[in-house]
């Protein structure tokens, strides 16, 4: 075909580069206690910006996976089969220790490097962390269990990703799963119908179903059921010890609106086996460690997602012409590009805070774990609430190009609105703050003793901490979310006070704390003038390293 033109004033692919060179990213890590883990965090991101596994992210998601019921001759198999490039990205998440270094590591900081590797490596590909962050949260749960703790956890924690259906005593490593929605109620598990009956030895049967239960592949679930003494909390093999297949069978895998390298499927358990963790009665309380640890990955989640959206939006703007001018140097658009900076980097901020919180809880910090109950509830609603906001215009940045689906923007968008359905839909997550500051109130002096470390730094920063103060007087259950954002964004404000560059936190400041209506809008690119986006926009401008 003869040339009928030039391409011009295309950018270029936004391909090897370093994803972890990310000023953000890298000082909460120090921060938190990981700087021993940058090498590693480091080799991790430009492996995540290479051209390689950008192409493995996008196979893993046009090839979504397949649900084989039954093989050729017909016997039940119940097998999902997936795209090689899913495999290669889990043989990466995995040896990374992505689904549960922590627990094989003593150091401190363990959590907050772990953070870190998922943060960088969400931006190869978000599907398939969620097997990876389920097995990564069923181990604190899985402890109220102690010989099962015993039996299971080397192999959960072991870096070896050894997929397909074998009794779980026998491989290598091993990923686990949460089976406790069902059809009548995902939100109010007390409506569970699934039963539990005791086998006679230390085992129970399970029957009933489940509505949704993602990465069915794995080996290991943690179930909701009704025993005799209340719901309960199982740990249930896919395969049974004796290399039997257990029965749980595979009616269907959801076909969803993102998330598609992921399986998530309709399960029917029929006489299947299960082991008792924790007490009878005391499931919701037992899973919940589980959905706890789960939270911390749905707020890194979203903030690698929002990292991702302006890092793809800095560099299209960056160049791209339009009127004579680099997008990224038009006013208006250097104003949307640094408030989809300044939401990213505050999201950054409060995950890796979330992250050392953990660390510091799993080690008996009391103090932190209390800070971590209420600012973790508060911070899941909000960073995921915006995500799906965010994606929308880091996309609209690329104009039509963003719309297409090779572009890697479309992926993102679907993705964003998941964060704040699972483990606790916007609604569920806001009320579970406004508990743990009615129930527990030592979480709420633990939120006002870090917010207090900024006090006196930003006289907008101190005025929001005193309207923070006077509407906790009303926790009203209409006002969950209204309180849950107001605490979350006032933490967010708090940690880029104290640690971020002036011109970022001036810029949130300047927007979200601010207390006179109208100076923030309510699209992103509403920022107040006079602000230095150019600093701002500089944090989030990749370079690209090759290709
Ligand atoms: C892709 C995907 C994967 C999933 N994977 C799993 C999995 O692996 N394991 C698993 O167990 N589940 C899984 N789920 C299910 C998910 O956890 C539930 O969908 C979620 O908990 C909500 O439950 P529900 O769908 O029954 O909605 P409902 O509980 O009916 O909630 C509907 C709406 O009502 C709101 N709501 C609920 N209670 C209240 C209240 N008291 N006050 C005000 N509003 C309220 C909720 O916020 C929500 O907006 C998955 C879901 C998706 C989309």
């Amino acid at each position: 075909m003869p040339a009928t033109h030039d391409v011009l004033n295309q950018p270029p692919p936004l391909a090897g580069y370093d994803v972890a060179e990310d000023q953000a990213m890298l000082s909460a890590l120090r921060r938190e206690g990981a700087g021993w883990a940058e090498d590693s965090i480091r080799g991790l991101g430009r492996l995540a910006g290479s051209a390689q596994v950008q192409q493995q992210g996008r196979l893993a998601n046009e090839n979504p996976p397949a649900l084989r019921t039954h093989d050729r001759f017909g016997h039940r198999i119940d097998e999902v089969e997936f795209h090689p490039a899913w495999h290669e990205l889990m043989t990466v998440a995995v040896r990374h220790g992505l689904h549960a270094a922590p627990w094989r590591d003593q150091r401190p900081g363990a959590h907050v490097a772990r953070a870190a590797g998922f943060y960088v490596w969400g931006a190869a590909e978000s599907g398939h962390l969620c097997p990876v962050s389920m097995t990564y949260a069923i181990v604190p749960a899985l402890r109220n269990a102690p010989d099962l703790a015993e039996r299971f956890e080397p192999l959960l924690a072991a870096p070896e990703y050894d997929f397909g259906l074998r009794a779980p005593d026998t491989k290598r490593g091993l990923l686990a799963g949460m089976s406790m929605t069902e059809k009548q109620g995902g939100s109010d598990v007390r409506a569970n119908t699934t039963r539990a009956e005791p086998a006679g030895d230390s085992s129970y049967i399970l029957t009933g179903h489940k509505w949704f239960t993602s990465a069915p592949m794995g080996d290991l679930f943690l179930v909701l059921a009704q025993a005799p003494g209340g719901l309960s909390c199982f740990l249930l093999p896919r395969v049974r010890p004796d290399g039997a297949r257990n029965g749980m069978h595979l009616q269907r895998l959801k076909d969803k609106l993102g998330n598609r390298s992921n399986a998530s499927a309709e399960v029917e358990y029929d006489q299947a086996l299960a082991w008792l963790v924790g007490e009878e009665g005391r499931g919701v309380r037992t899973i919940i460690e589980m959905v706890n640890m789960t939270r911390l990955d749905c707020v890194l989640g979203a903030a690698t997602g929002m990292r991702t959206g302006v890092t793809l939006a800095a560099h299209h703007a960056g160049h791209r012409l339009a009127f004579g001018r680099k997008l990224a140097d038009q006013p208006l658009m250097a104003s949307v590009l640094a408030d989809l900076a300044i939401e990213s980097e505050a999201a950054t901020m409060a995950a890796f805070r979330l992250a050392g919180a953990t660390d510091r809880a799993a080690r008996g910090d009391e103090q932190e774990a209390a800070f971590r109950r209420l600012a973790l509830a508060a911070t899941k609603y909000w960073a995921c609430k915006r995500a799906p906001g965010h994606a929308a215009e880091a996309l609209e940045c690329l104009g039509g190009n963003g719309y297409v689906e090779e572009s890697g923007m479309p992926r993102l968008y679907r993705e964003a609105p998941l964060g704040s359905i699972w483990e606790g839909s916007g609604n569920v997550a806001a009320l579970d703050a406004l508990r743990a500051l009615t129930r527990q109130p030592e979480t709420a002096e633990a939120l006002f003793a870090e917010l207090d470390q900024a006090a006196g730094a930003d006289g907008r920063l101190d005025r929001a901490i005193t309207r923070l103060r006077k509407e906790l007087t009303d926790p009203a259950e209409a006002r969950a979310r209204h309180l849950a954002e107001a605490m979350a964004l006032t933490l967010q404000g708090a940690l880029l006070v104290r640690h971020a560059p002036p011109a970022v936190a001036d810029a949130f400041a300047a927007s979200r704390l601010a207390d006179e209506s109208g100076s923030w809008g309510h699209a992103y690119g509403t920022l107040p003038s006079g602000l230095d986006t150019a600093t701002i926009l500089a944090r989030v401008t990749p370079e690209v390293l090759t290709g």
